[in-house]
């Protein structure tokens, strides 16, 4: 694969809170999900939500169903981050 060409391809998604698990998994691309009520972050697996829910469920599908695992709150949001950051 050319060097760059991953850019591209992750650029098709303006936004990549947006993106499905099976891109993220292909490129490497991490999950946290962090709980608005208590600030809880946890890091999720990203192949392990993608068995569970579908590789082409989108990170906002999956993001409806979570649950905070410390306080069991439904208020939780995504963040991604790349496989350098
Ligand atoms: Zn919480």
């Amino acid at each position: 694969m050319r060097p760059g060409s991953r850019y591209l391809d992750r650029s098709r998604y303006l936004d990549r809170n947006a993106m499905r698990l099976g891109d993220m998994l292909r490129w490497n691309m991490r999950l946290y999900f962090n709980c608005d009520k208590c600030c809880h972050t946890a890091k999720t697996d990203v192949g392990a939500l993608g068995d569970k829910f579908g590789y082409d469920r989108s990170v906002p599908e999956v993001t409806a169903r979570a649950r905070c695992s410390k306080c069991g709150s439904a208020e939780v949001r995504a963040i991604v981050k790349g496989d350098r950051e």
